[in-house]
């Protein structure tokens, strides 16, 4: 049995420089995070234990002193305000991608006081609620074409993605409200490409593979997406979130290749593991270990 890991899986750019700046900060003091750092369970946990606490909106409105870093995904001006208020030193971990996306929409909403700025997104995801936040919360959020009827075609309409979407969806949308619109529509390519750039190769990875272990948090978008994408690519792909979980989903199939192995030398499987954006290596590494140890004992 062959395990290897995709090298071109794990945290983007961003989300390794936001838990760097909550590493390097946890040696100062006390540290709050205001939401899951990461949508990883277990990388929060990890986290948790060097004194990272992870604090809500509504604690933070309590808050009258400490440190409290903002994750990668951003966020909206009244957050920044809350925090001025209360006498909180921010920590501004936020996605510079992120922070270039929030600077567009906010000069196209000042600029076009009476235009409809129409998001890309999933509704009530952080980064879109720090989007909205740029125009005041009167951006439109669309989460599919299905979603369009709401806008109003007669007006100029100005298209902004969340930068984790679907390239190919966002077209199809993007051609779906171009199609009806009665005046100017302008759309922002507003994806991030670390994130896309991602589906080809993941999908060349999992077609090398017998078998993959999708390693993602289950609250997260991106691992949502990526996944689907795995699958798509090899049906024989397992979504986990942490090793508890491989024996249960795998464990038959590797007794089984183990007594093929026997009957037949040249039998192997190969198991491929991957993950999304939010997926720490150490935690694929793990994973890997644990597929090792249960070929051990099965
Ligand atoms: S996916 Fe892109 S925009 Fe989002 S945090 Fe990572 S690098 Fe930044």
């Amino acid at each position: 049995m062959t395990v290897s890991i995709d090298n071109n899986s794990g945290f983007c750019f961003g989300v390794t420089r936001a838990i760097r700046a909550a590493e390097s900060e946890l040696t100062k003091g006390p540290l709050f995070c205001l939401g899951d750092i990461v949508h990883n369970g277990e990388e929060v946990e990890r986290l948790s234990r060097l004194g990272l606490e992870t604090i809500d909106y509504d604690d933070l409105r309590t808050l009258r002193a400490g440190r409290v870093l903002f994750r990668a995904h951003g966020e909206p001006p009244s957050t920044y305000r809350i925090a001025r208020d209360n006498g909180l030193e921010v920590i501004d971990a936020s996605c510079p991608v992120v922070l270039q996306l929030q600077k567009r929409i906010r000069d196209t909403y000042t600029a076009n006081p009476d235009a409809q700025i129409v998001i890309y997104g999933k509704p009530g995801h952080a980064e879109v609620i720090g989007l909205q936040g740029q125009t005041g919360n009167t951006a439109l959020v669309v989460q599919s074409t299905a979603d369009i009827d709401r806008l109003d075609f007669s007006r100029p309409i100005f298209l902004f993605s969340q930068t984790t979407m679907s390239v190919e969806d966002y077209q199809a949308l993007a051609e779906a409200i171009q199609s009806r619109a009665k005046n100017e529509v302008q759309v922002h390519d507003t994806i991030c490409r670390n994130v896309a750039n991602r589906v080809e190769k993941l999908q060349t990875f999992a077609r090398q593979h017998d078998l993959v272990l999708f390693v993602g948090g289950r609250k997260s978008s991106n691992a949502k997406v990526l996944f689907q994408h795995c699958l798509d690519a090899n049906p024989n792909t397992r979504f986990i979130s942490s090793p508890d979980e491989i024996e249960k989903e795998i464990g038959e199939e590797i007794a089984t290749a183990k007594e093929s192995f026997r009957k037949d030398k040249n039998c192997q499987l190969s198991i491929g593991i991957c993950g999304a954006t939010s997926t720490p290596l150490w935690l694929m590494e793990t994973c890997r270990d644990s597929v090792l140890q249960l070929q051990g004992t099965k």
